[in-house]
């Protein structure tokens, strides 16, 4: 069905000329086709429909003359207090969607800032576990120092041709 015919069907006119019984005949089949498409308005027309019925079974004092059009603005009314309300719902659906996107976001944020904190943590930790290690080996070769110097001099004196030793020697004495 063109949709240009559905909207002209939700249209007050077209309502108004079918509730008259002035619609043509095709007009007519389109309009059942599409009542059995269209629960809203299937729904409205039945609605409608019974109320037609009750008006014109029961002895009623003369109906508002406009009462229709009456109808069918209360009808519309609701149909917009319902769109009202599937627009608010969407909204409330997109806030809480992106609510729940910034939460995770910033879940997300926070573990990678832990992440982040952690592996600067144990950073500085290994940098200072390696500061202390080289402290401790320069301590460690203070210690050591002069005794490696003694032993390079005794290894010194002892490689030493036999003339040099014993000039050092003499020497030595001397100074004595
Ligand atoms: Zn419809």
């Amino acid at each position: 069905m063109p949709e240009e015919l559905v909207i002209e069907m939700h249209g007050d006119r077209w309502w108004e000329l079918a509730l008259e019984g002035a619609l043509s005949g095709e007009e007519v089949a389109a309009w059942e086709l599409h009542l059995q498409e269209c629960k809203a308005c299937r729904e409205d027309w039945e609605a409608l429909l019974e109320v037609d019925q009750l008006f014109a079974t029961a002895p009623q004092p003369i109906p508002p003359v406009d009462f229709v059009g009456q109808t069918l603005l209360r009808l519309e009314a609701e149909r917009r207090r319902q769109r009202r309300w599937r627009v608010v719902a969407g909204i409330v659906l997109v806030i809480v969607v992106l609510l729940v996107e910034l939460v995770a976001l910033h879940a997300i944020y926070h573990d990678v800032t832990r992440l982040v904190s952690t592996l600067l943590a144990a950073q500085t930790l290994i940098a200072t576990t390696l500061m202390r290690l080289g402290v401790e080996l320069i301590t460690v070769a203070e210690t050591l120092a002069p005794l490696m110097l003694l032993g390079a001099a005794a290894c010194l004196l002892l490689m030493m041709p036999n003339g040099a030793l014993a000039t050092l020697a003499i020497l030595m004495i001397r100074r004595r």
